[in-house]
């Protein structure tokens, strides 16, 4: 069968690799000159959070975002299993309890077991949970890794073409356009996410660490020589044009206060982008007459786009039919 991705952010590469891996031949549309900042994914911190992410998600998320992480770590190598861990400062220890009531698969550490797993935060905070089964990738190389992938199954990537500029009449288009496809999605909406890429020779961190605060909620996730992604604001906005001073002060003072070598840090890079969003936050495969779409990632394109890769390659190589999946216009 032959299948057109188009989009080559996390949701098509996803995709690409998943159907060209069951023998469809599979090209990809991106209308960008290569991966970068026209995607959402590439701001993306990485986090593969199942467990984390139940705070404020369906149950389903841990479901699927636990498949999914099975399938990065067979497919990519830089995938890293550290878990990851969530802290506040004392002054907000309900935040900790809150968080611990509304969450699952952690275990609770004290203030040495917090110096012994991250060095760097030795004598910082008292208490901390612990997702040990947690894992992140860096977005970026992710992606390129996918891409190699795909070539090497005989796929093809075109970079700098819309979708516009190719006939598809021969093969099946599956759309992962994310926000760019909001006129064809109508409830689609953005919510902007901003972030910071920090280096800091003073500061090593083994895995991403939230820093719960009632005001500023923040996590950080290391990255290899240095560097460190700072993010994310969540702002019902479709503006990704700009970080706002606002944002960007209470992301560094976040760092800061994690650790206050992070105030001597390097800023590399300055991000925002808009993640593309259903209302009940929850991704969708809208099957068309024409097309498919994959869409709705909001906050979880990398914990959640291989699982519904599988779930869209299972409904047009096998047939099967999901919840997930919803048939419009057609036979
Ligand atoms: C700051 C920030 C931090 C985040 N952190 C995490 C995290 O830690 N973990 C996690 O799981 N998720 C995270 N997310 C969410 C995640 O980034 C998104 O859910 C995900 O990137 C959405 O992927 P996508 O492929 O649907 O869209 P995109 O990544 O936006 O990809 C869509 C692609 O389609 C291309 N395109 C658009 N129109 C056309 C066209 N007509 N023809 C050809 N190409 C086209 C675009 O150029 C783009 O490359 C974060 C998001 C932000 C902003």
């Amino acid at each position: 069968m032959k299948i057109a991705i188009i989009g080559a952010g996390v949701a098509g590469m996803t995709c690409a690799v998943e159907f060209a891996e069951r023998g469809a031949a599979v090209e990809i549309f991106e209308q960008a000159q290569g991966f970068g900042p026209k995607s959402c994914s590439w701001y993306a911190g990485g986090m593969l959070s199942p467990w984390c992410e139940y705070e404020h998600s369906a149950e389903l998320i841990a479901e699927f975002g636990e498949q999914s992480l099975a399938w990065w770590t067979k497919r990519v190598p830089t995938v890293v299993r550290q878990g990851s861990l969530v802290l506040a400062h004392g002054r907000y220890s309900s935040e900790l309890v809150a968080f611990s009531r509304r969450t699952t698969r952690y275990e609770e550490l004290d203030a040495a077991a917090i110096g012994e797993l991250e060095p760097a935060l030795k004598g910082r905070f008292l208490r901390a949970l612990f997702f040990r089964d947690e894992a992140h990738v860096d977005p970026r190389k992710a992606l390129r890794s996918l891409a190699d992938r795909v070539i090497a199954l005989g796929g093809r990537i075109h970079f700098g073409v819309t979708c516009a500029d190719q006939s598809t009449n021969d093969r099946l288009v599956i759309d992962c356009t994310g926000w760019a496809a909001r006129h064809h999605l109508k409830d689609l909406r953005g919510v902007k996410g901003e972030m910071l890429l920090l280096r800091s020779k003073e500061v090593t961190l083994r895995r991403p660490v939230r820093l719960l605060d009632p005001r500023i909620p923040a996590y950080i996730v290391p990255r290899p020589d240095g560097v460190f992604m700072v993010g994310a604001t969540m702002i019902e906005s479709e503006d990704a044009s700009r970080i706002t001073a606002r944002s960007m002060v209470e992301l560094l003072s976040a760092a800061c206060s994690l650790h206050p070598a992070f105030a001597e840090a390097e800023v590399l890079e300055i991000g925002a982008q808009v993640r593309p969003a259903f209302p009940d936050n929850m991704p969708r495969i809208v099957w068309r007459r024409d097309r498919i779409h994959i869409n709705g990632f909001y906050r979880h394109g990398f914990l959640l786009a291989p699982a519904f890769a599988c779930m869209a390659a299972d409904a047009v190589l096998n047939g099967e039919r999901s919840s997930q999946v919803e048939y419009e216009d057609c036979a």
